[in-house]
């Protein structure tokens, strides 16, 4: 899976899901307890059509912990 942070941030951001090419237009922050501390964010993208079913996901699994548009995720990165 893409990590946000590490890309550099002229590639065009494209939704985590499988076989989708459609440009990300939202961030949804994960953390899984048993691979990752507590402060830890794992990221995917999502795009309109996928965000509701990769939140599914995450949040079935309880590893969801927040959705941003990803003009906000990009702010608040910035502002860090
Ligand atoms: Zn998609």
């Amino acid at each position: 899976m893409p990590d946000v942070t590490s890309e550099s941030p002229r590639d065009p951001l494209i939704c985590s899901a499988k076989d989708c090419r459609r440009t990300a237009g939202w961030v949804l922050a994960w953390n899984n307890p048993k691979l990752h501390t507590p402060e830890r964010r794992k990221t995917w993208l999502a795009c309109e059509d996928h965000r509701e079913h990769l939140s599914k996901f995450l949040g079935l699994r309880g590893f969801l912990k927040d959705v941003v548009p990803l003009a906000e995720w990009e702010k608040s990165a910035a502002d860090r």
